[in-house]
């Protein structure tokens, strides 16, 4: 074991934050953005996401079939989508399906919708089957870290309408663990916080996931030896994955 000393920034930053109404993303998080492969230049998502939302389209065939339409906006963009919503589809209708400003997890760089190629895209509410290459993308999606972050069962978890276009990436022991679970990220930390929990994935390896509560401006905590990721849950928590040694690659 290593001790190893937090502050209270880090529980804002990372694959798991939670962001949503009484969540508004950390000024302390700002991800490495990058362009979407395919031919997408003026989408961009974190990194990481960026890479295996590529290849989780790769392996469903979605290929020039499944199109990302938004990825990471700002703060000012998120502004202007709620307002556009606001003024073409009314009040009801953004206050359903359209985050606040500083609170879309939109502006994390970590969530893309996605719609199936059609002659005409709606671009807030797209159209994403659960067949075709679309459906093969829902199946595949917690093995490469995704989720569908705003299903009609958690609306009143969640505060948005369902949204089977909007995919966010948690990492894959996670999406998975909610997945088998019937969770949705609001639900996760408390779920952690039960106690550690051990995860199978795809090629046969193991992953461990536990909690550490940071309820002051620091914690010391002692983490295991090896292949660890540190996620901040956005509610006072870090999330500690730690891999076999297989899977430290
Ligand atoms: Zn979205």
């Amino acid at each position: 074991m290593r001790r190893t000393v937090f502050d209270r920034a880090e529980t804002c930053r990372g694959p798991l934050i939670l962001v949503n109404a009484t969540h508004p993303v950390s000024g302390e998080y700002t991800p490495e953005l990058i362009s979407l492969e395919g031919g997408f230049p003026g989408i961009r998502m974190e990194r990481r996401a960026a890479h295996l939302l590529a290849a989780c389209i790769r392996a469903a065939g979605g290929s020039g079939v499944i199109l990302p339409v938004s990825g990471w906006r700002s703060g000012a963009e998120q502004q202007a989508t709620w307002d556009d919503a606001w003024k073409t589809r009314g009040e009801a209708f953004t206050r359903r399906y359209v985050a606040l400003p500083g609170c879309s997890e939109h502006q994390t760089g970590l969530a893309v919708d996605l719609a199936e190629r059609a002659e005409h895209i709606d671009w807030i509410c797209p159209s994403f089957p659960h067949w075709g290459p679309c459906g093969a993308f829902r199946r595949l999606a917690a093995q490469y870290g995704f989720l569908q972050r705003y299903s009609r069962e958690k609306e009143a978890l969640t505060g948005i309408g369902a949204e089977p276009w909007h995919f966010r990436y948690v990492g894959a022991p996670h999406a998975l663990l909610m997945e088998q679970n019937g969770l949705c990220l609001e639900e996760y930390a408390a779920f952690l916080s039960g106690g550690p929990r051990s995860c199978a994935l795809p090629g046969g390896r193991r992953a461990r996931v536990f909690r550490i509560s940071c309820p002051g401006g620091r914690v010391e905590a002692e983490l295991p030896e090896g292949c660890c990721q540190i996620s901040g849950d956005n509610q006072g928590g870090l999330i500690v994955t730690q891999w076999e040694e297989a899977a430290c690659v």
